[in-house]
């Protein structure tokens, strides 16, 4: 048995993890409980980590054009065609989109041969789409990227608000942590600023439904009603802080009224603010995902820079990070308009040092193109190269059907990647495999500054290479071998580490001199550290505590903001707004966390949250389909009716691609509007229209290989011993029979019908060999069976008359779709438990069920059970997760 200590890859929080490989081969993980992100803890997605480790759809060997290769052939034809690219058509024809999905030292090395070998700086990553207005707004104010807190202070300070962020379902342990620390002290207060209820929200002191991009005005509002009631902290904004006036004179004269609180709620809220001096105000993609998203987060930090909130136990702005190295991404200058070590590209002192260190013979002079620039200028024929590395612009960018477009007409497109199978793979000429979690080696950096490592616990499958690897050896076939020629990561970091004293003696933030001239022993134990990180004195755990900031002057810079509305209005044609986001058990576009059948029975379908006036009064029924058209593309999603969402407002995961769906490719609608300072894209306030989709027939099956649908509408998931299907579509075909068959690819095998022509509905099983292999229900209305029990049985090998019958006998209750992903226990088990047992805690359901007492991401669900079943839980669908549980 063996255990190694490394860090989760899902989300920004970070956490520590160990991996234990057994005697028998299998693989155990969970929370290392020295990691100071997480002290044990996990999420869901973490607890499921092992799940993901298959080989099912890995790339085992690079390939061109479709066929196998070799190493030595794939990389010498990348290296031939980025140099003719750049010798016929400049080092700007060339373009990586790289990923916060890479390690910090796979980054280092993409970003050194852009900007310093190529000489261009059009090397952009999908954290673009995640935090760049926190950049932009940081810089703004502090002068550099600096997020000055640390996780700590979530625990320590009296008020969290929480502002564009549903943290209980996408940086999940971090609030387990506030929530952990306000158990200890009850007169903590949480307040979530988010147009929908969410988990968070329901687990807040106070939530303030705002109207989408409201936030400036509301900080706005926020920072007069400081000056009014003569909190401004005077000694500090006149000792550190420029730029009070005019922020002042913008905030007095913004109409809180686009917010859509009533006077009511922004009282509470400014009482609350102001109450208490320790408070943290935490914002993610709901802030950053704007087209005026730095004005958002400048108009936070204004609010903490007058009341000098900031660099002291417990207080500060707070931007989290989506992915697990998104800040590692901004460190080494992942980002088109940075260098590395967070110098500047536009300052020539910072551009000639750089150089100067990688003794390069170029350095790219302005900043490269950002990520939807890049798209944009690959469609226009003017990239004639594209490398894209460790992500799925064709699902994740805004406008993703012309971005796939895109990259299908660019010239040479290479995609590295773990997965042979994405939609993003399909459109390359030349596919390279990439390691996954769990074999490659590296750092990577938490929302908190907090740099840990990845250590490899498996053998990386076939001819799997590190990305820094397949980096090099593309740079060294491109001739500029000398300065690539790392024998590995350890020596990667190391430079790193060397490049960042020159950031340090810049007096900029981004500094790890302390780990200079570290040996490969110990890179390989090397414990997590925040940076700064030098030598000598004392470490430095917050930013600001002397007041001191990064601008010129060494003075803070309060920015005047005003409010301006989203990018669109919503019109007659398109009358709702959609916002797009995470949920709690997938993540990105599934290509890891679609691997989990545990993950899966979470959400399983693409799904759109509508409000339960508007669904009536467009006859879309609880379950139902809905089709939601914007100017650029057109979905098919189930409705969960809620009022979790406002009317007018429309809520959709991102998700679901291609692979797992016909028509859930939730970005295909969003315009790509971007804010003018960060390059972010708008995600959040898309003007839709939603109408019912009108199948003639809608159908659920499972089966023990991969299905293969061509309904309009389909959505697979995994499920234990094989995959489940949802179907729909508006042409009926005439022989069910038939139709099953050429679905599951079993031309020739025994079906079982049971038919009730009454109802017009269908079951099928289909035997070989004796043994039940695919069930398919049809009818034509949405298929009203017990999922999980159906599922269950399915992969008990249960009979086949007892599958078909689609519902729990009266012995064995239906569980209902699952709300605990670690104990598998399902809603209709939770809410029989708490009203007939009558369970009013989170606390007395976990000694029942067990539900909730591992990974803790259900608490928050089984939280707002307790309190809906007080007052009784009514409507179908208006529990989490019961999106077609009808039956
Ligand atoms: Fe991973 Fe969950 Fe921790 Fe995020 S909160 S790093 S997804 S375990």
């Amino acid at each position: 048995m063996t255990e190694v200590r490394t860090t989760c890859p899902y989300c920004g929080v970070g956490c520590g993890v160990i991996a234990t490989t057994q005697t028998d081969g299998s693989i155990t993980v969970e929370g290392d409980p020295e990691h100071p992100a997480n002290y044990g803890r996990l999420c869901s997605k973490g607890s499921a980590l092992a799940e993901t480790l298959g080989m099912e759809g890995r790339l085992l060997a690079p390939k061109v054009n479709g066929a196998q290769t070799d190493w030595d052939t794939a990389t010498k034809l990348v290296a031939e065609k980025a140099s003719a690219a750049i010798a016929e058509h400049g080092p700007d024809s060339v373009a990586f989109y790289v990923s916060g999905q890479l390690l910090s030292e796979d980054y280092y090395v993409a970003n050194k041969l852009m900007k310093g070998f190529i000489g261009s700086a059009n090397i952009d990553t999908n954290s673009r789409l995640c935090m760049a207005s926190s950049v932009a707004g940081h810089k703004r104010a502090f002068g550099t990227d600096t997020v000055p807190g640390t996780y700590e202070d979530l625990e320590l300070a009296d008020t969290v608000v929480l502002v564009g962020s549903n943290l209980a379902w996408c940086h999940p342990v971090l609030f387990q942590r506030i929530l952990a620390a306000k158990k200890k002290r009850p007169d903590m207060r949480i307040v979530t600023i988010d147009p929908r209820n969410t988990a968070t929200a329901q687990q807040s002191d106070l939530h303030l439904p705002i109207a989408p991009g409201g936030d400036v005005a509301l900080f706005n509002g926020l920072l007069a009603e400081i000056s009014a009631r003569g909190a401004l902290a005077s000694n500090f904004v006149n000792a550190n802080v420029d730029g009070i006036s005019a922020a002042l004179a913008s905030a007095e004269m913004c109409d809180t009224g686009v917010t859509g609180l009533a006077q009511s709620e922004l009282d509470a809220f400014y009482d609350i603010w102001l109450a208490r001096e320790k408070t943290v105000t935490v914002y993610s993609q709901g802030v950053n995902q704007s087209t005026s998203g730095t004005d958002k987060v400048n108009a936070i930090i204004n609010c903490h820079l007058a009341t000098g909130r900031i660099g002291r136990a417990g207080m500060g702005p707070f931007s989290v990070t989506g992915q697990p190295n998104a800040m590692g991404g901004r460190e080494v200058g992942g980002l088109a308009n940075m260098l590395a070590c967070h110098m500047d590209i536009e300052n020539a002192v910072h551009r000639r040092a750089v150089q100067k260190f990688w003794k390069s013979p170029t350095i790219a002079k302005q900043p490269g193109l950002k990520a939807v620039d890049l798209f944009k200028k690959v469609s226009e024929g003017q990239i004639k190269f594209l490398w894209i590395m460790c992500t799925n612009p064709a699902v994740s960018m805004p406008d993703a059907d012309f971005v796939r477009s895109a990259i299908e007409n660019c010239d040479f497109v290479v995609v590295s990647d773990i997965q042979e199978t994405t939609d993003t793979t399909v459109l390359a000429d030349v596919l390279l495999p990439a390691r996954g979690w769990g074999e490659k080696s590296g750092t990577l950096t938490n929302s908190e500054r907090m740099i840990s490592r990845q250590r490899p616990f498996m053998k990386a499958p076939r001819e799997a290479r590190p990305d820094w690897k397949i980096i090099c050896d593309v740079a060294t076939e491109m001739g500029f071998g000398e300065a690539f020629a790392y024998s590995d990561a350890a020596e990667i970091f190391e430079e790193y580490a060397r490049m960042s004293s020159l950031s340090g003696d810049f007096g900029l933030d981004f500094d790890i001199r302390g780990k200079v001239g570290l040996s490969v022993e110990a890179y390989e134990t090397l414990a997590p550290f925040r940076w700064p990180n030098v030598p000598r004195g004392p470490q430095k755990d917050r930013f600001f505590s002397d007041g001191v900031f990064f601008t010129a002057n060494q003075r803070a810079q309060m920015v005047p903001i005003s409010y301006r509305p989203p990018a669109q209005n919503v019109s007659q044609e398109y009358p709702f707004r959609l916002n797009t986001g995470r949920i709690r058990d997938q993540w990105h576009t599934m290509t890891r966390s679609g691997k989990s059948t545990r993950l899966s029975r979470h959400l399983a379908e693409p799904f759109l949250e509508i409000h339960p006036d508007d669904a009536d009064r467009l006859g879309i029924a609880p379950a139902g389909l809905a089709e939601v058209k914007s100017e650029h593309g057109t979905t098919i999603l189930r409705a969960l009716v809620t009022d979790r969402v406002k009317p007018a407002e429309v809520f959709a995961p991102f998700h679901w691609s291609g692979e797992f769906a016909s028509a859930g490719r939730v970005d295909t609608l969003i315009s790509s509007n971007v804010d003018r300072l960060s390059g972010q894209p708008e995600f959040k306030a898309e003007p839709v229209s939603v109408a019912p989709f009108r199948a003639s027939w809608f159908g659920f099956a499972v089966s023990r290989s991969m299905p293969q649908p061509k309904t309009r509408y389909w959505a697979k998931a995994r499920v234990s011993g094989g995959h489940s299907l949802e179907l729909a579509d508006t042409v009926t075909p005439e022989d069910w029979e038939a139709y099953a068959r050429e679905l599951f690819a079993l031309p020739d095998v025994e079906v079982i019908v049971v038919s009730d022509r009454k109802r017009n509905s269908h079951r099928m099983g289909l035997m070989e060999n004796g043994e039940l292999v695919a069930v398919l229900f049809v009818g034509s209305s949405p298929i009203e069976i017990a999922r999980s029990h159906t599922l269950s049985e399915f992969a008990n090998g249960a009979q086949p008359q007892n599958i078909l019958a689609g519902r729990a006998p009266a012995d064995m209750p239906d569980p209902g779709p699952t709300i605990c992903s670690c104990f598998n226990v399902g809603a209709n088990t939770l809410i029989t438990a708490i009203t007939e047992s009558h369970l009013r805690t989170v606390e007395e359901v976990g000694a029942a069920l067990q539900a909730g007492t591992n990974c803790g991401s259900c608490r928050v669900e089984i939280a707002a059970m307790i309190g809906a079943t007080a007052a009784p839980i009514s409507a179908k669908g208006t529990v989490r997760g019961d999106l077609v549980e009808t039956g």
